[in-house]
């Protein structure tokens, strides 16, 4: 560690021990698992917009629900050009804000359906509004596919984004029980031979058995939530083993009901498993807390000491090779 990362480390343990939320938003740290627009940030899109964003605050009970809470609190906020212009900024507001230093997101390949632009527009559009907003952070290109649709619409729509290039990361979200996993192999392959980085949500309403499978036959990098894996010590170990990295979300799986209380979290037995893991924030604007507040949480609890997600604060800063 250089003296710099020492003196980061050494704020960032001192801020978590005082309950200090902006002197842990000062600390470097990176966000590998957020959804572009809505990991927004609600005061600004508040003064921009007029309308206030109020985050969930008890459980939803499904994918449905959530759905309509969507429907109900964000609506067509982000539809159309302007829309999108206004998700992506509020992104990198919400970004710099809570201290990132590198942010992996993008738009799911569908979105040159929705009348807001080819492939290279959308890009050209997101690296705009870094530009405008936080020039200073690192953005990782993601590409986003979805698990209910067909492979053949998603080999469709993603080719046009491969030939224009610079999409460096792919994640695969949604429904995880709708399809089975195997169906994504080919498009993975591709990928993979564009040398981007691999990831799916997986584990996080199915089977530390499905977080096995995925990462074999997709060759992932990383798991979105993967945390069902926390059921079996013989997927921890392979997850270990493999250095495959899982970009955990406290309080949406929470605020999903995927885990009842933050105390007894499966990302204590994940880590004591030797799996490396990272903490992020899913939707900043749906579940109403950040990457700082997640930490803070999770000390809070008493999950783990500030020299732990001091470790996981690291991690993200230096993805696993
Ligand atoms: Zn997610």
């Amino acid at each position: 560690m250089t003296l710099d990362d020492r003196a980061a480390s050494a704020a960032f343990i001192a801020a978590l021990e005082a309950g200090d939320l902006e002197g842990v938003r000062r600390a470097p740290k990176a966000e590998s698992h957020t959804h572009g627009p809505f990991g927004g940030d609600r005061a600004w899109l508040a003064a921009r917009t007029g309308r206030d964003i109020v985050p969930v605050a008890t459980p939803l009970v499904s994918m449905d629900e959530m759905h309509a809470w969507t429907a109900t609190h964000v609506g067509d906020l982000f539809k159309g050009p302007e829309g999108r212009r206004l998700g992506w900024e509020g992104a990198f507001v919400r970004a710099r804000r809570d201290g990132l230093t590198r942010v992996e997101f993008g738009d799911d390949v569908w979105m040159i359906t929705q009348g807001v632009g080819d492939a290279p527009a959308l890009y050209a559009g997101i690296s705009a509004a870094q530009a405008a907003v936080a020039p200073e952070i690192v953005w990782v290109p993601q590409l986003g596919l979805s698990r209910h649709c067909k492979r053949s619409w998603l080999w469709r729509w993603i080719t046009p984004f491969l030939e224009a290039g610079g999409w460096e990361a792919l994640d695969l979200s949604g429904d995880e029980l709708i399809q089975p996993i195997e169906v994504f192999q080919p498009l993975y392959r591709e990928c993979k031979t564009r040398g981007m980085r691999l990831k799916a949500h997986v584990g996080e309403w199915g089977t530390a058995d499905d977080v096995w499978k995925a990462v074999e036959s997709l060759e992932l990098d990383d798991v979105q939530h993967g945390i069902a894996a926390a059921d079996s010590p013989a997927v921890m170990r392979f997850l270990a083993d493999h250095a495959i990295t899982l970009n955990v979300c406290p309080t949406s799986n929470l605020l999903l009901g995927r885990v009842a209380r933050l105390e007894d979290h499966p990302i204590r037995a994940l880590f004591d498993a030797g799996v490396r893991v990272t903490i992020n924030s899913d939707d900043a604007l749906v579940f109403g807390v950040g990457v700082s507040e997640e930490f803070l949480a999770l000390h809070q609890a008493g999950v783990f000491s500030a020299e732990e997600l001091d470790q996981i604060r690291r991690w993200s800063l230096t993805p696993a090779e």
